[in-house]
């Protein structure tokens, strides 16, 4: 039983800084994607370390990071403009995290779904983040994969 059961990482001391970053604490992903760069320039972090930052990244994107929902919404040609936390849920409204989702599985709509990814400038660095973390988790995890 934790008292925080939303802070998904293993640093003790994440909530005081949270909370002393105010708003910008919802970004904290910003700041692990840097950390993973970082590990990355640096050789002496081990693979152990590019891969945990790289799932604390990718899980960041998709599933906390504020940016618009973007579900369709008849009558608007940009979609819903509430909240979502993550690139693959949606906002409070139940239906449009259904919508998110059956964007991605109907191929005629898949495309869609990526516009989407990228209709205005915090979407597109979540997005970038998302894919770059994962691509780093992909390569660090398959070895071979890039030649050292
Ligand atoms: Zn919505």
């Amino acid at each position: 039983m934790t008292a925080a059961p939303e802070l998904q990482t293993p640093h003790g001391d994440f909530g005081a800084r949270r909370k002393a970053f105010g708003g910008l604490g919802q970004w904290w992903g910003v700041l692990a994607g840097f950390l993973l760069i970082a590990a990355w320039v640096n050789s002496a972090a081990g693979p152990a370390v590019v891969i945990v930052l790289s799932a604390l990244t990718a899980a960041w994107c998709f599933f906390q990071a504020p940016v618009t929902c973007g579900a369709p919404v008849r009558g608007c040609e940009d979609g819903c403009r509430n909240n979502a936390s993550g690139l693959l849920l949606g906002c409070h409204i139940r239906q449009h995290r259904w919508q998110k989702l059956r964007l991605l599985i109907f191929r005629r709509q898949f495309r869609e779904f990526c516009a989407g990814l990228f209709s205005d400038g915090k979407a597109t660095i979540v997005t970038l983040a998302g894919v770059g973390s994962f691509v780093s988790g992909l390569v660090a995890l398959v070895p071979g994969v890039v030649v050292r």
